[in-house]
């Protein structure tokens, strides 16, 4: 039985004359992201987009759950393709659908008919299919309200399509329709959901990973990459710079006063990631900070970081609590990677009396004590080394 994949568009449908170039968009992205699968062909018809594949032995489990994972689909079904034939219709529906029917208690059918010509109308497709169906199930009942399995029959211009429940897409818009920006993603649990609830509003995805070697290991770089490419999965590809900060921080630490090291390092990552997002043509930057979490995380630090760069300053998690963030971590599946214990830079040179209430003059001041810190800035995003992650 041939079988193929329909998707259904998220918000896309609200986007009037931006439709069409947005749904452009999603299939490049899905092709994308079924390349390495097969050959595949896209077809748009009204709000669904149907996906298909020549080569029979295609892994179509891989490509559901890849699919799942691309912004701007609401929902999407696996879907049997058959003659337009009430009887073949009837059959296939049995067959394609026995496993999940054995396993409802309840179910209901639905028909849409965009072939007018069609013999059968709507609803007497369904009470004839339902019908059916219960002559071959007997332990099922009909549910029209809350069904275990809606039975969903198309009847298209060529073909029929059946399919059972759908899965639920990513929602979101498509990834590079909102533009580029830089997230900065240290090891920790914040960062990933940043980028991934970004990267949810269309926007496409560089990083920015600053690592202290020899106070932060190479595992834990390797732990910031695995991290990426499970957001990757959702957001594409997304090109990141590692920036070597030893310098810096070690700067920092001899020059400065204890109680404004964390702050003032912040506003350096913000400095060197803004020069690395413009050479990316990315428009804003992303943290994953949160009031309150730590002392840098103020609102008060929050201004002393704020104001050391000109692009606007994306915070997705700034009003969620940990346990609201550690929940969409889970749901990406970056928190188990997340919760490995290897340093970040944030926590080598940590003060023991971090200010919680800077005043920017006091941080200036502070700051200036780096007298080449120009220098220094351009070195580190002249040395930052580029990783594609997939
Ligand atoms: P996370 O779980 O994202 O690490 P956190 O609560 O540990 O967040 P901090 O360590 O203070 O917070 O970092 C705040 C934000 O600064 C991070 O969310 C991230 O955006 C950025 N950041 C921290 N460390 C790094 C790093 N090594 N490289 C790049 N960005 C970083
Ligand atoms: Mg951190």
């Amino acid at each position: 039985m041939k079988e193929i994949i329909l998707i259904k568009n998220g918000e896309l449908a609200l986007k009037g004359l931006n439709r069409n170039s947005f749904e452009d968009k999603l299939i490049k992205n899905m092709k994308i992201r079924l390349a390495d699968l097969g050959k595949f062909t896209f077809t748009k018809s009204q709000s669904t987009i149907m996906i298909d594949s020549e080569d029979e032995d295609i892994d179509l489990d891989d490509a559901a759950d890849r699919l799942s994972k691309v912004f701007g689909i609401a929902a999407l079904s696996r879907a049997c393709v058959c003659e337009k034939d009430f009887d073949c219709i009837k059959t296939a529906a049995v067959s394609y659908l026995e496993e999940q029917l054995e396993d409802a208690r309840t179910f209901k059918v639905e028909a849409k008919r965009s072939d007018k010509k069609f013999p059968m109308k709507s609803p007497e497709i369904c009470r004839e299919a339902g019908g059916y169906i219960l002559s071959k199930f007997h332990h099922l009942k009909v549910d029209v309200h809350n069904p275990d399995i809606i039975v969903t029959i198309e009847v298209r211009e060529q073909y029929a399509f059946i399919h059972g429940n759908r899965i639920k897409g990513a929602g979101g818009m498509p990834t590079g329709t909102s533009g580029r920006a830089a997230v900065l993603i240290s090891g920790g649990i914040d960062s990933p959901v940043a980028a991934y609830m970004m990267a949810k509003r269309g926007i496409e995805l560089c990083a920015v990973h600053f690592a202290s070697p020899p106070y932060t290991s190479e595992l834990a770089e390797m732990k910031v990459m695995e991290l990426l490419k499970r957001v990757a999965k959702y957001s594409g590809t997304i090109t990141t710079y590692v920036v070597p900060f030893t310098k810096i921080q070690e700067q920092i630490r001899n020059l400065c006063p204890e109680e404004y090291f964390t702050i003032i390092m912040r506003r350096i990552m913000m400095i060197v990631s803004e020069k690395i997002a413009q050479g990316q043509n990315c428009s804003a930057l992303i943290t994953g900070e949160s009031v309150g979490q730590v002392a840098s995380q103020t609102i008060y630090a929050l201004a002393c970081t704020d104001c050391v760069v000109n692009m606007p300053v994306f915070r997705p998690c700034i009003g969620m609590d940990k346990e609201e963030i550690i929940s969409i971590s889970r749901k990406i599946d970056t928190f188990e990677t997340s919760i490995q214990p290897y340093e970040d830079c944030c926590t080598v040179f940590t003060p023991r009396h971090p200010k919680t209430r800077p005043h920017l003059d006091d941080v200036v001041r502070a700051q200036s004590k780096i007298e080449d810190l120009d220098q220094l800035i351009d070195e580190a995003v002249k040395n930052a080394k580029k990783v594609i992650i997939k």
